[in-house]
């Protein structure tokens, strides 16, 4: 257990508490945003909002790949599946999420479509060498994490000639989703009824930045004068990341900082961000559920890989399709919800009866909150306070 047990010590996270709250300046309050889905689901799970003082509080933010696809491309994905010939493999997570009409990759297996779950990109490259007769398309997704694997597949695909395999890219990036949660005119970004929420520091993902290192938060950190502490997933490499980023807020700093030096460096890994380079190129624009059409946010297999591209091979134009007007995902992606707030959470929304994207995926807010949180912190709507 050696490397886990030492990140999950109680006294240790309660010793680290003691020093927050007693560096956490009286009357003044600190907001920090998880980016990740990993770390909104550490901070539902070891409870780290209980260990905090009442003036520092964590929101969530839209780091959860399957929370950020829009239902427009969930749709696409099925109407790919329902094709003759086509079988599209996926991962367990995008089975449920809710598509256009009350849809799902489940339902339109139930009625037919050839929809395989699959662990890895190279299983479906399997699928494909195994069954030559069937067009075999990969519904990728996923921030910078994932990105390098199905670029490695799309290599090995070209590299074995296989002639039915291609790519649904729906992969995503995460700087400019950071941007774009704290682009918003001042006023909005300093009180929840304008429309924003205050954010006043970031936990940087860790997966991400094991891929993309630290320097990617450098020009965001500086412009938007907002510190970020890239941080692991255990609660002590979270009560480390809250303490770090309290102590720059009180120096009037905004650095990027690395908490998690045992796996993330400022580089990051430069052969993973080879392979991605070789074969996607940045998407003009890409619509993300609550952030919208988002430019330079996404990626697409470069043009030498366009045989390899599903969305060239069946013609895939995606149209924008709003989600159902009574979830709250995308303000609960924005952080400006918390998912007990949503009228539809533990009613008619649970991890069995998904209305909205959130609720699907364990790393999902609504889901992680509805694992562990549920019973503690069923608070009412407040204000956020004034930037102090
Ligand atoms: S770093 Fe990992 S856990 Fe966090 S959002 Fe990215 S893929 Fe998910
Ligand atoms: S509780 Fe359900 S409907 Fe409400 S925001 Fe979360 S996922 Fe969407």
């Amino acid at each position: 257990m050696k490397y886990i047990d030492e990140y999950r010590d109680g006294t240790l996270a309660r010793a680290i508490a003691t020093t927050i709250a007693s560096e956490a300046v009286p009357g003044r309050h600190y907001q920090f945003m998880e980016f990740c889905g990993g770390h909104t689901h550490a901070v539902s799970r070891y409870g780290i909002e209980d260990l905090l003082p009442s003036n520092v509080r964590m929101v969530h933010g839209p780091g959860c790949p399957v929370c950020v696809l829009p239902v427009g491309r969930i749709d696409d994905a099925i109407a790919l599946a329902l094709r003759p010939g086509v079988t599209l493999c996926t991962y367990a997570d995008l089975m449920r999420v809710p598509a256009s009409g009350g849809g799902s990759l489940l339902k339109a297996r139930s009625a037919g479509a050839d929809i395989r779950m699959v662990y890895s990109t190279m299983d479906a490259i399997r699928i494909a060498e195994d069954e030559p007769g069937r067009d075999v398309v990969f519904f990728a997704i996923g921030f910078e994490t994932t990105t390098p694997a199905t670029a490695i597949a799309i290599r090995l695909a070209r590299r074995k000639m296989l002639r039915n395999f291609s790519v649904f890219c729906n992969h995503v990036l995460t700087p400019p989703a950071i941007r774009a949660v704290l682009d918003v005119p001042d006023d909005d970004n300093a009180d929840e009824h304008t429309g924003g929420v205050r954010i006043d520091g970031f936990v940087g993902p860790a997966h991400v930045s094991t891929v993309i290192g630290t320097t990617p938060y450098v020009a965001l950190a500086k412009h938007f004068r907002k510190p970020v502490v890239v941080a692991g997933f255990e609660p002590l490499d979270m009560m480390q990341a809250i303490l770090m980023l309290v102590r720059q807020i009180n120096d009037g700093r905004h650095d990027v900082e690395n908490q998690y030096i045992r796996m993330v460096s400022e580089a990051g890994n430069l052969i993973a961000q080879r392979a991605i380079a070789e074969v996607f190129e940045l998407r003009a624009s890409f619509e993300w559920r609550g952030l919208g059409e988002l430019p330079d946010s996404a990626l697409q297999l470069r043009e030498a890989y366009a045989d390899l591209d599903a969305e060239r091979r069946f013609s895939i134009t995606t149209v924008s399709t709003a989600d159902n007007p009574a979830c709250e995902c995308g303000d609960v992606l924005r952080g400006r919800t918390k998912p007990a707030e949503c009228k539809l959470f533990g009613t008619v929304c649970s991890p069995e009866t998904p209305m909205g994207s959130c609720m699907v995926s364990p790393e999902g807010a609504c889901a992680a909150h509805w694992a562990y949180g549920r019973f503690r912190n069923r608070v009412a709507r407040q204000p956020v306070p004034a930037a102090t």
